[in-house]
């Protein structure tokens, strides 16, 4: 059936693979994937069994050796202990942007210049990986989303450089990477590759407890409530410094990470690596520094590392302190006596705890705008329903709500005229 069948090239991906099949035989590649894999497969194929794999190479004509090693199942037992065949998010492995159950054109990271050398642009395994950020040949960053409109850029394009949204050439806006980032990432790659890593203090380590440990950091270096705090006392010891971008702040867990540009993540990752370094004397320091404890720590995820476990129990050892209902009732009469309100805000304030379970208490009201002084001052003395769909109606045609309100009323006033 297949009369043409690409050979794998250096590093490439299955799925670029399975791209470049369907493109030669002339067939859509949602038709390739449903007569190999059947209907029902997950559609991200770099991430399918090897069984599947299989199904694939013999239509390319591979060994089943070379099918594993264009999936991301050369990492199995590398960078996680037991990969599930699944097209959702791993560490240090993100899905691939999809739409329900269709097979995506490919929105691979890419260099451009290596694609512009090659005579076949096609997309590389070794791309799929979090931490891979630049091409050590060409030293700049990898691209995956259009410098100028953010269209995720698509394989196969006969000018993969070009964005098919707005034309625009991605080589005018590549950006070059540092030596020390280039040194970082191969450095990464070679740990994944051989398997393990060693640490002065904890000796020899497996590859996917030194990675779990790894996206472990660049999560508590990502998150809301910590992030800044720590990578402010990180900088201030004289570490790395690094970002976190306003747009990526939504995302949650590793997808926050997956969501910074390629330049950010890398300097992620070295500040990440800095805490590595000289493990676990760095990271405790810095923890105790701004005064965070095991049980913030630990809530980063599930499974922590040992690598992790045995510092925090050794050194950030604090548990959740609940607070009882005798420390709450004096806590309200040294409110009381001092004339101050006995609201739930001035309590957290004075115990410096959320204080969950005594949230539901009944409190005294919080202090309002006096009437006609609030925001939406014309809404006042409104009922809450009418309040807030006017504020969404306001909202859906683009007018502040006073201009809206004003306009409602004139509107009604011209009527009451005729
Ligand atoms: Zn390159
Ligand atoms: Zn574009």
């Amino acid at each position: 059936m297949w009369l043409v069948r690409p050979l794998p090239l250096d590093g490439e991906s299955l799925y670029s693979i399975l791209f470049r099949l369907s493109l030669g035989n002339d067939i859509s590649t949602q038709d390739a994937c449903s007569v190999l894999l059947g209907a029902k497969q997950g559609r991200d194929l770099d991430k399918l069994s090897p069984f599947c794999a299989l199904s694939i190479s013999e239509a390319a004509e591979l060994t089943e050796e070379q099918a594993i090693a264009l999936t991301c199942y050369r990492w199995n037992r590398l960078i996680t202990p037991n990969m599930p065949a699944t097209r959702h998010s791993l560490d240090w492995l993100p899905a691939l942007p999809s739409r329900k159950g269709e097979v995506l054109p490919l929105a691979y990271p890419r260099c451009p210049l290596c694609l512009e050398e090659g005579t076949i642009p096609y997309a590389r395994i070794n791309h799929r990986l979090a931490f891979v950020t630049c091409c050590p040949k060409h030293k700049v960053f990898l691209v995956s989303k259009c410098h100028a409109c953010g269209n995720h850029l698509t394989f196969p394009n006969e000018q993969p450089f070009l964005c098919v949204a707005c034309g625009k050439d991605q080589r005018d806006y590549l950006e070059t990477a540092p030596q020390a980032f280039i040194e970082a990432q191969e450095n990464l790659l070679s740990i994944l590759e051989r398997g393990w890593t060693e640490n002065e203090h904890y000796g020899a380590q497996y590859s996917f407890v030194f990675f779990r440990l790894l996206m472990w950091l660049c999560r508590m270096l990502t998150s809301k409530s910590w992030g800044k705090t720590l990578r402010q006392a990180i900088r201030s010891v004289g570490g790395p410094q690094s970002n976190v971008e306003e747009n990526t702040l939504w995302h949650r867990g590793n997808e926050r990470i997956y969501q910074l540009s390629p330049l950010e993540r890398a300097k992620l990752l070295s500040t990440a690596l800095w805490l590595w370094g000289d493990w676990p004397r760095r990271f405790i320091d810095v923890c105790r520094s701004v005064n965070l404890f095991s049980h913030t720590i630990l809530s980063y995820g599930r499974n922590p590392p040992f690598l992790l476990l045995d510092p925090v129990r050794e050194a950030l050892l604090k548990p959740f302190y609940a607070f009882s209902r005798a420390e709450v009732n004096s806590a309200k009469k040294y409110l009381h006596k001092r004339g101050r309100r006995v609201t739930l805000s001035e309590l957290q304030t004075l115990t410096g705890n959320k204080l969950h379970a005594w949230s539901n208490e009944g409190y005294a009201g919080r202090v309002c705008i006096p009437y006609g002084e609030g925001r939406y001052w014309k809404l006042d003395g409104i009922n809450n329903q009418v309040r807030a769909s006017v504020k969404v109606q306001a909202h859906i045609e683009g007018l502040k709500t006073a201009q809206w309100v004003e306009r409602a009323l004139q509107q009604a006033l011209q009527k009451n005229c005729r």
